[in-house]
């Protein structure tokens, strides 16, 4: 068995290195239409292109972040859209040594005659699309497989076709030039404990890079983004030092260390809670052959739009709570987060029950009112 040693593997290692420095992490901006309408309708600001541009513009711009991003992810659209100067979003990241990356999956899809268990699409002219984002700048790229935790799940169906999905993406990406991120998030939905939570997360890793090795994927040029092992929703809270140790251990257990870095999502914590768990890992005296990071969505964005709500005169001080919220987060990926950037909505639980976003991603390439209309059809449904 040999990893891939095509034209671009040293171009991929540097990458995935160059993401994994030590203090710098990933801000996920790559909240397909439908699921960024849903934050956008939160504050009331309609879902539509000039807005969607207006918000990532805010984030992009903000005075002082880059030093602490190595990496951002986008949306297709906002890969190949421009800041009011003119400037292609793509461009202006890479101007601050900020790396544009892509998200390429297509969203989920039910997985017959499994208890709602998914899989994720979008292995369909992939190469092609690679090769675009390639030459649009993009350098890494994102796809999420979701699997649930319950009394019988995860299926080892789920396990497997999620791994195989995973594999297949992340070789393609790297024979078109991007780092892959692979993405198998764990919802945090149910009743299970911490302990439960480790088990399954050792058994969908294992299972991952088992696929991995046998895509032949160049792991010096992939990154991982797992979920934090913590007990379920509905269970009683734990420490974030107990968090911290859980998921190291699971880590150690299954993920080679020529994996540069591991990115966490949020999955719902609130902002304070996402940082003082990664800053609680980092602190952590044990075996760490990775750089442990973040590449959060909702836990870097949620302060800021509620701050914004849509309005020009309030960007700089939207501007001002992401700034903090990123170098928290710098903090916390060196174990050195002091706890000074609570205030604003940075407590608030962010979970959202059963975020796998079954039918928005789907509706994609409809216009953004049609999207909305099926955001909105798919909502009622949920509700
Ligand atoms: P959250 O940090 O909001 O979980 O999102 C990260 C992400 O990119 C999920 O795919």
């Amino acid at each position: 068995m040999s990893a891939y040693v095509g034209k671009y593997a040293e171009e991929l290692k540097a990458t995935a290195a160059y993401i994994a420095t030590p203090g710098k992490g990933i801000l996920a901006a790559d909240e397909s239409t439908g699921t960024i309408g849903k934050r956008l309708s939160s504050i009331k600001v309609e879902n539509v292109e000039s807005n969607r541009q207006a918000l990532r513009q805010l984030l992009f711009t903000a005075p002082d972040v880059h030093q602490y991003l190595s990496g951002v992810i986008l949306f297709e659209e906002t890969l190949f859209q421009k800041s009011d100067d003119g400037v292609l979003f793509a461009k202006l990241l890479q101007d601050h040594n900020v790396i544009p990356g892509i998200k390429v999956d297509k969203g989920v899809v039910d997985l017959a005659g499994t208890n709602g268990e998914t899989t994720t699409q979008g292995l369909d002219g992939l190469a092609e699309r690679c090769k675009k984002y390639y030459e649009a700048g993009a350098r890494f790229a994102k796809w999420r497989a979701v699997l649930k935790i319950g009394p019988t799940e995860p299926s080892e169906l789920a396990i497997q076709q999620n791994a195989q999905g995973l594999a297949r993406y992340a070789i393609i990406c790297q024979e078109n030039g991007l780092v892959p991120i692979v993405e198998p998030e764990i919802l945090v939905d149910g009743p299970h404990s911490i302990e439960r939570c480790a088990y399954v997360t050792e058994l969908v890793l294992a299972a991952c890079y088992k696929a991995l090795n046998e895509q032949h994927v160049l792991l010096e040029g992939s990154l991982l983004k797992p979920n934090m092992v913590t007990p379920g929703s509905d269970a009683p809270k734990v420490s974030p030092q107990v968090i911290a140790e859980h998921t190291v251990r699971a880590l150690q257990r299954t993920v080679p260390p020529a994996v540069p870095g591991i990115v966490f999502l949020s999955g719902g914590q609130s902002e304070e809670e996402a940082t003082v768990n990664l800053n609680a890992m980092n602190q952590l005296d044990t075996k760490k052959p990775w750089t442990l990071s973040f590449s959060f969505g909702r836990a870097l964005q949620q302060t800021v739009l509620k701050t914004w709500a849509g309005k020009t005169e309030n960007i700089p001080t939207a501007q001002a709570a992401f700034l903090k919220r990123c170098k928290a987060n710098s903090e916390a990926v060196l174990g050195k987060y002091k706890g000074d950037a609570t205030g604003g909505t940075g407590t608030e639980s962010l979970h959202v029950k059963d975020y796998k976003n079954p039918s928005w991603t789907a509706h994609e390439g409809f216009t953004p009112e049609v999207s909305y209309f099926y955001l909105q059809v798919s909502v009622l449904r949920r509700t």
